[in-house]
């Protein structure tokens, strides 16, 4: 039997560890991920990466080692289509950097398929902003906005230096959510830190960030007590929020609101929500949502195809609210994290000829961290038992235990451990933010 996993990202690495140590490894299937990209790095860290805070050279999971060393197969590979009658995936031809090609077109087939390729921002179609603004939705676009910001840095530094007092870095980002409130103190600590590392003529007022966000809070899916320590702790720092502003049309170097407000920015990042790629929208036969998800069954099986599993961002999953009404799974790395759980445990099942199980979503709470100022956020389940509002260093620790967990998950306790030591060595032979 082959099970093909095609993006290995929250979900999916999760997935084929699992199923590469419970089946791989002992010959019972033949466990392969496909992925686009060579490495793995944890999508919530992205804004890191942006500001810098992060490198992805030392914090990413090369995927040929990882599938060695787990029991599955790895291959590089971006999905383009699906032929379901003949059970095969079909994959574009992958070119270098200088165009010369690296692998053909070619097929793939699979008994089972599991598609966790995740979600890209949303641009709601709004004029201008694809070919203008800059997207958080993979590490090649973080750090292509992480060394625009250095560039940008060292220009101003110089123009300060040579007295023109004036001169200023501005960043707009667009959407209050969790990405666009943590990007946004990212930023400052970036200007910190560049200061003390040399540029010395950069102070606070020479760094200007517009947080503009469409609804009349930030962070909607937070309480409103939340949303407001938040803006507050964020003016206190220097941002600008602007809330129940829309955003009408994006240029080049600048955003346009509905009734014509104009914010002129050196970097314009666009961060306002999530939809699944445009491609799954096209399979035949295979229903989406508006978010172009997979609609998928409550054993996650994708509606229409008994061999096609959807977990994660690109899963349109129906689940009863508090009040009993319908909602998706909102797309967070815990629905990816617990979807590939199950998933897991549901392919184990039909390898047995056993009953499928049905995904019960468990909010355990969300996070939002202001850079090393403090984070924010409400836990749900465990001792607190319902919802527990969390502020400052235990926010901030919870937030981090976040990705440990996923590192548990695909590393084990042992490797973890290191991992974290790692990380801790680094912290002090390493500068705080990758300075090129
Ligand atoms: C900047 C940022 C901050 C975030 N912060 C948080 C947070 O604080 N908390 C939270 O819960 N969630 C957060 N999220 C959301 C969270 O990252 C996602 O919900 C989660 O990563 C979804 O997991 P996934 O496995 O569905 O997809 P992803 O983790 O996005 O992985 C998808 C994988 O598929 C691969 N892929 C895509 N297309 C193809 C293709 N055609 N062929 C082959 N491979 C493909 C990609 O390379 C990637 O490896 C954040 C997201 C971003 C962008």
């Amino acid at each position: 039997m082959k099970i093909v996993i095609v993006g290995g990202g929250a979900g999916g690495l999760e997935l084929a560890t699992r199923l590469g140590k419970k089946l791989g490894r002992k010959g019972k299937a033949e466990v392969l991920l496909l992925d686009r990209n060579h490495t793995h790095i944890w999508k919530p860290l992205l804004h890191e990466v942006a500001s810098g805070s992060l490198d992805v050279g030392v914090d990413s999971v090369g995927y040929r080692a990882h599938a060695h060393q787990n029991g599955f197969m790895f291959k590089l590979g971006s999905l383009c289509g699906i032929d379901r009658q003949r059970k095969v995936l079909h994959l574009e031809a992958l070119a270098d950097a200088e165009g010369e090609e690296i692998l053909p077109e070619r097929e793939e087939t699979y008994d089972y398929l599991v598609l966790a390729i995740g979600g890209v921002s949303n641009d709601f179609g709004v004029d201008g902003v694809a070919a203008n603004c800059t997207f958080l939705d993979s590490p090649e676009q973080a750090t292509s906005f992480h060394q625009r910001l250095v560039n940008h840095f060292i220009r101003l530094n110089r123009k300060l230096s040579q007295g023109e007092t004036h001169q200023e870095l501005h960043v707009a980002i667009v959407g209050g959510g969790a990405t666009g409130v943590e990007l946004s103190a990212e930023l400052f600590k970036a200007r910190e830190c560049f200061t003390t590392y040399g540029l010395h003529h950069i102070k606070a007022e020479h760094l200007k960030v517009s947080l503009i966000e469409a609804g009349p809070r930030l962070l909607p899916a937070l309480s409103e007590n939340i949303s407001l320590a938040t803006q507050n702790e964020l003016t206190r720092l220097g941002v600008n929020v602007h809330v129940s502003t829309v955003v009408a049309r994006a240029e080049s170097n600048a955003l346009i609101t509905n009734n014509e407000h104009r914010f002129d920015a050196d970097l314009v990042v666009w961060a306002a929500g999530v939809k699944a790629a445009d491609m799954l929208a096209g399979f035949e036969g295979l229903e989406t949502n508006r978010a172009n998800q997979l609609i998928v069954g409550p054993n996650l099986l994708v509606k229409g195809d008994q061999y096609i599993f959807a977990l994660g961002d690109c899963a349109g999953c129906l689940i009863k609210g508090p009040n009993g009404e319908e909602q998706w799974v909102p797309p967070r790395a815990q629905s990816a994290h617990q979807m590939a759980n199950l998933v897991a445990k549901n392919i184990i099942h039909l390898i047995k000829s056993e009953p499928l199980e049905n995904f019960v979503y468990r909010d355990r709470g969300s996070l939002v961290s202001l850079s090393h100022y403090t984070a924010f956020g409400k836990l749900m389940g465990g001792l607190s038992k319902g919802s527990l509002k969390v502020e400052g260093r235990i926010a901030r620790m919870a937030y981090v235990s976040l990705y440990r967990m996923h590192q548990l998950a695909i590393h084990g306790w042992y490797r973890t451990l290191l991992v974290t030591l790692a990380d801790k060595i680094n912290h002090f032979i390493r500068p705080r933010l990758k300075l090129h």
